[in-house]
């Protein structure tokens, strides 16, 4: 912007100075969301691939052996889903600008965090998944963050919660042996059921960014609300985000030549 231009009206149809409107950089402004979008789209590309990689590593973690066992062990597999359900719930956190304090002090803010995604993603209105389980649609909120804190942890099922006891079995358990716990009262947590879940929640999550993708164009505030909302998942990216780096790639990584 040239200098005599700074006191004119903004170029974008504001009617505001271009200095209070373009030179701040506002993103209603059109003039300037057209060269912020580009950085934007690349941003937004990196966390879609940075969601699409980890469910790629979730998924592998469901890897069968040529006797159709699985590789790694049922405990195993929940921490990852869990430690999955932390990488979706901090991502909307950050996208939704959502820091969920609240007034309670019994409850940290990551339970809150964890039966706020819950809440939106897993409820039963919402998830077909969730819906469609036999066993852990039976487990609530506060009992899967009460077992999920005890795997990762403990490698432990936290023994009672609430006077319920929460029984890993796998789908490869025979009925038998599941009947004899439900007889006594136990919930069941079979970790395809949460991985199938979570893929749903994905589909969720993804549709609900789709959406907003699709009404900024016709929506200002929203446009505004979802450029910012994935800028903070971006530098959260930035400084935590670890990615798989190609042998052809690392030179330019150790020169500092990558840009995202
Ligand atoms: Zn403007």
């Amino acid at each position: 912007m040239k200098g005599s231009d700074r006191n004119k009206p903004c170029k974008c149809g504001s009617k505001i100075k271009a200095k209070y409107c373009y030179g701040k950089q506002l993103l209603e402004c059109d003039v300037f969301f057209a060269e912020e979008v580009k950085r934007h789209d690349k941003r937004e590309e990196a966390i879609f691939n940075y969601i699409e990689d980890i469910v790629r590593e979730v998924a592998s973690s469901f890897f069968q052996n040529d006797k159709k066992q699985y590789v790694l062990g049922a405990r195993a597999q929940l921490i990852i889903c869990f430690s999955f359900i932390d990488v979706l719930t901090n991502l909307i956190c950050k996208y939704e600008n959502l820091d969920l304090k609240g007034s309670s002090k019994k409850k940290s803010m990551h339970e809150r965090q964890f039966k706020y995604f819950f809440q939106e993603f897993i409820d039963k209105k919402k998830n077909t998944a969730f819906k469609n389980t036999k066993f852990l649609q039976g487990i609530n909120a506060a009992q899967l963050y009460h077992i999920r804190c005890s795997l990762v942890h403990w490698f432990g099922n936290g023994g009672l919660c609430k006077g319920k006891q929460i029984t890993i079995a796998t789908d490869r358990t025979p009925n038998k042996i599941i009947d004899q716990f439900l007889t006594i009262g136990s919930l069941i947590l079979m970790p395809l059921e949460l991985k199938e879940t979570l893929i749903n929640a994905i589909e969720l999550i993804m549709n609900r960014l789709l959406s907003n993708i699709e009404n900024a164009n016709k929506d200002k505030n929203l446009r505004v609300h979802h450029v910012r909302g994935i800028d903070r998942c971006y530098q959260k990216f930035l400084e935590e985000g670890a990615i798989s780096i190609k042998e052809s790639d690392l030179q330019k990584i150790i020169l500092h030549k990558q840009e995202i």
